[in-house]
């Protein structure tokens, strides 16, 4: 079994689910594949296979959302009233919550991350969206409507409109949060009173379907909730385009968010796409430096710079621009690199080894257009797929550094001299998923904010996450947004009733 030799004790829950191949949920019961393969999932601070999963493909997502549908359209689901639905959500987060310890070390094992962040976000963040998503069942209200028709003069109408559920929904989720993308897609779904089949990523399979067990716990009928692990090109993109399938929502890359939209074009299923981001964060002179030194740290290396939103471009106002760098490359250079099971981490392996060979090639590219290092740059020799936190100096805007989502924990700084400069060159992007400024002049901050293209903006903070605050992107970096009211949006759409009087 590869797993680290570590000074935590590995619960024994955790050591037992890992000990056995994994199957997949379809229709309320565990199974095998329907082609009996299954594939390795791996420890990334070891690189050796730390469990076997049933290998989803086609077929196997046929049955699913065949369950799905058979749940949404005659199963006791649909019957349930807001309140029931409401309580079972509820009932999943109090599950999830009694089980943290175990959830959070399956994702270290799984993922990489410190076990410390899954304990401290992950799996909290989990909690707390399904329970501000099991609120929401009861709140999902239509309007009523005066009507004022011009060719049926002296007519008396009685409209309304009611928020249904859009129906059975195929939900695709990436690697960097493996638990908690499985709560953002699922909580909302369930709320509205839809169906699911959910696969997760290749990399990091083993939180959701841990997570399907409690489904049964908590009293969700079966086939509600369907879980088919299995690889994007397969699964996925069977999910994609199944024509049972009334939505499909996907988190992960640009460019398979393309193809995701294509895949759907078959049936014109619902699309909605959390994708890449190449956030900009910028420092102006007059912030408070030390906040802003550690945030900006913290914006690119938490999760290893693995997050979708994590600030890879980093501005400074040119006057404060040595002392920015030199403050978080020194930072960088405290950063403990190990395991994630040592409480001393700070930041863990990344995920899998084609992600180390990504980040490293762009790290070579970067080099050889002329970038310099003012803190890391390289791979960090031994077994697992470490890599150095990186502070980039010296760059240019065309460069691939600059323009492109590396997904690691590189950080490229580049000094500014005066705010419409800025402006510019920040939303000179595809992406716009995410932003930062660090000032003490809010009218500075708020003005800017307005003219940052991306769905998020932080002031004097970064990576701040809530279920109640709307989370996506502008441009390329997707269609929706996840959490909040307006993720209900996505699952539910409207039916207009209209009666003569
Ligand atoms: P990354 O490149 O960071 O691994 P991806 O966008 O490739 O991110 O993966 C995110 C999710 O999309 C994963 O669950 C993956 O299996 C899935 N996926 C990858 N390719 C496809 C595809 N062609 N169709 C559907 N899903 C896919």
């Amino acid at each position: 079994m590869g797993i680290a030799p570590s000074p935590i004790q590995i619960d024994s829950r955790v050591t037992d689910f890992i000990a056995k191949p994994r199957k997949m949920l379809i229709d309320g019961k565990w199974v095998n594949a329907v082609s009996g393969k299954t594939f390795p999932t791996y420890n990334p601070a070891t690189g050796e296979v730390l469990a076997q999963v049933a290998e989803g493909d086609r077929a196997d997502i046929d049955l699913a959302v065949k369950a799905a549908r058979k749940a949404f359209d005659s199963g006791p689901w649909s019957r349930m009233t807001a309140s029931e639905r409401g309580k079972l959500v509820w009932k999943l987060a109090d599950l999830l919550e009694e089980h943290m310890e175990e959830f959070a070390t399956l994702e270290t094992l799984d993922n990489g991350k410190p076990l410390t962040v899954a304990r401290a976000a992950d799996v909290p963040l989990a909690v707390d969206l399904f329970r501000y998503m099991a609120g929401w069942a009861t709140k999902l209200e239509g309007t009523t409507i005066p009507l004022s028709v011009p060719y049926t003069p002296g007519a008396i109408y009685h409209a309304y409109t009611l928020r249904e559920p859009v129906g059975v929904v195929g939900q695709i989720i990436p690697w960097n949060f493996p638990l908690l993308m499985a709560a953002w897609k699922l909580g909302p779904a369930l709320a509205s009173g839809c169906t699911v089949v959910l696969k997760p990523a290749e990399q990091t399979p083993l939180s959701a379907l841990r997570l399907g067990e409690l489904f049964a716990e908590a009293g969700f009928p079966d086939g509600v909730v369907n879980i088919v692990p299995g690889y994007g090109e397969t699964a996925g993109a069977a999910l994609a385009a199944h024509d049972l399938v009334d939505k499909i929502a996907f988190t992960g890359s640009t460019e398979v968010g393309k193809l995701i939209v294509h895949a759907a074009t078959g049936n014109l299923k619902k699309v909605s796409l959390e994708l890449g981001g190449k956030s900009p964060n910028v420092v102006f002179k007059d912030a408070d430096m030390d906040a802003a030194i550690a945030g900006a740290a913290s914006a690119i290396f938490f999760n290893h710079g693995q997050c979708c939103c994590a600030g890879s471009r980093l501005y400074v106002e040119r006057p404060a621009f040595d002392r920015v760098v030199e403050g978080v490359a020194s930072k960088a250079k405290k950063i403990k690199v190990g395991s994630g099971l040592d409480p001393a981490t700070h930041m863990g392996p990344l995920v899998s080894e084609e992600q180390l060979q990504r980040v490293c090639n762009y790290l070579e590219i970067g080099m050889a257009e002329g970038a310099k290092a003012a803190s890391g740059g390289r791979r960090i020799d031994g077994k697992g797929y470490f890599v150095e936190p990186t502070v980039l100096v010296e760059t240019k805007d065309y460069m691939k550094v600059v323009q492109e989502e590396i997904f690691g924990p590189v950080v490229a700084a580049i000094p500014f001299d005066n705010p419409e400069e800025l402006l510019t060159r920040a939303n000179d992007s595809v992406y716009g998923l995410a932003a930062g400024i660090w000032t003490h002049d809010v009218s500075k901050a708020h003005r800017t904010a307005a003219l940052l293209r991306a769905g998020t903006v932080w002031i004097n903070c970064y990576n701040i996450f809530d279920a109640a605050l709307p989370f996506g992107g502008y441009k390329q970096s997707g269609w929706g947004r996840e959490m909040g009211k307006d993720v209900l949006n996505l699952y539910t759409q409207t039916k207009a009733v209209c009666t003569r009087l």
